[in-house]
């Protein structure tokens, strides 16, 4: 066992060598920064102040070889090798995690994806930041899914499945579950969240990557927030779009431009409301100069590096503006 101390707030934990530092944090209801839990996505980046860790593998790209040697490390494949001490500021700030039931008071199906609304239990409070995720749990595995709808809406959340045929939690949804069962979750989890700030924002998805962007709009909308936006949701086809008429609502009350943008090869020319080609040739066709902006990117992960790629390489956007939340599927 490794005692870990998290300052400035002076929060400690152990963890086993066999348990990465994040599972042990979030074992002990510590929501540390975190988003793929993979390596992946480099959200749970810290800075160690004291200690030896040891790392299982991860891509390169997220923690770089200088990086790690001025102390960072990745908080979801490390595994401590004595008491460690790590830099991470406000850790006691937000939502306490919690395991809660939640009755099915709808599913709508559209296509390839399925928008669930959860009721939770009256008499205990859920709270989160709009961009947060739940893990559902299921026979014995555990799924995340980002949060679709405002944490102003009481009492009810909202999230969107997309089904992989084959996949544990898709055929449960598609084939078994029903209106008044029950879905237990932990929550909220993940630090992907819209930033106290007056700039401007880019918010880019793919897919269902379009949950927690739609959750972070909604605030905005019911908060009456007039930030500049600009949002770009690709997807292959035309059917795979869903929920577009809240589109059309925040379209009046929003200052949002919506590109919605086609990756199919041989997508209808006819499309005429539509961007044909990838989010990220969409991008650089609006933009020359992003260095006022944040980006807040939601997806699958190789989107998500190539967007960060451009924006920050490219279009000048200051790396600690660039929010993300990768879609990465779960260790079986
Ligand atoms: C932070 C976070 C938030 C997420 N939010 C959402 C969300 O809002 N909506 C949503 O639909 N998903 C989301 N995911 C992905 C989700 O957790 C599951 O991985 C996904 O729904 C598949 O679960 P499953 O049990 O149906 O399939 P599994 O049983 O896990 O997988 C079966 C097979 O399906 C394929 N597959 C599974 N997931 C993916 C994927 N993401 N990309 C490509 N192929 C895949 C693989 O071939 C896999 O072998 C999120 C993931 C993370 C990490």
């Amino acid at each position: 066992m490794s005692k870990i101390t998290i300052v400035p707030d002076n929060v400690e934990f152990t963890v086993s060598s066999d348990e990465t530092i994040l599972d042990a944090g979030l074992r002990h209801k510590l929501n540390l920064p975190h988003s793929c839990k993979n390596g992946v996505c480099s959200s749970c980046k810290t800075k160690i102040i004291e200690g030896e860790v040891t790392l299982d593998s991860y891509n390169p790209k997220t923690l770089t070889d200088s990086e790690r040697e001025q102390g960072y490390t990745l908080l979801c494949k490390a595994h401590a090798l004595s008491d460690v001490v790590l830099d991470i500021p406000n850790i006691l700030d937000g939502f306490p995690i919690k395991i809660l039931p939640a009755k099915v008071t709808s599913i709508n199906k559209a296509h390839k994806i399925a928008i669930i609304n959860l009721k939770l239990p009256a008499n205990m409070a859920f709270g989160f930041y709009a961009g947060q995720y739940i893990e559902v749990m299921i026979k014995g595995k555990n799924r995340s899914y980002s949060i679709g709808s405002s944490p102003q809406q009481k009492n009810e959340i909202e999230i969107h499945v997309k089904n992989y045929p084959g996949g544990i939690f898709s055929d449960y949804v598609w084939n078994e579950l029903k209106i008044d069962n029950i879905l237990r979750f932990r929550g909220p989890l993940g630090t992907f969240r819209l930033q106290n700030t007056n700039n401007p924002i880019v918010c880019i998805c793919t897919g269902t990557g379009f949950a927690p962007i739609k959750a972070i709009l909604e605030d905005m909308y019911i908060n009456e927030d007039q930030r500049e936006i600009t949002l770009y949701w690709g997807n292959r086809e035309i059917e795979d779009y869903y929920s577009l008429d809240v589109i059309e609502k925040w379209r009046k009350k929003l200052n949002i431009k919506v590109v919605l943008c086609l990756s199919k090869k041989d997508a209808p020319t006819t499309a005429a409301d539509y961007f044909l080609g990838y989010v990220t040739s969409a991008l650089v066709e609006d933009f020359t100069d992003l260095s006022n902006h944040e980006v807040y990117a939601c997806g699958n992960p190789s989107m998500i590096e190539q967007v960060f790629e451009i924006a920050c390489n490219k279009l000048e956007l200051l790396r600690e503006r660039f929010f993300s939340d990768a879609f990465i599927p779960s260790v079986i």
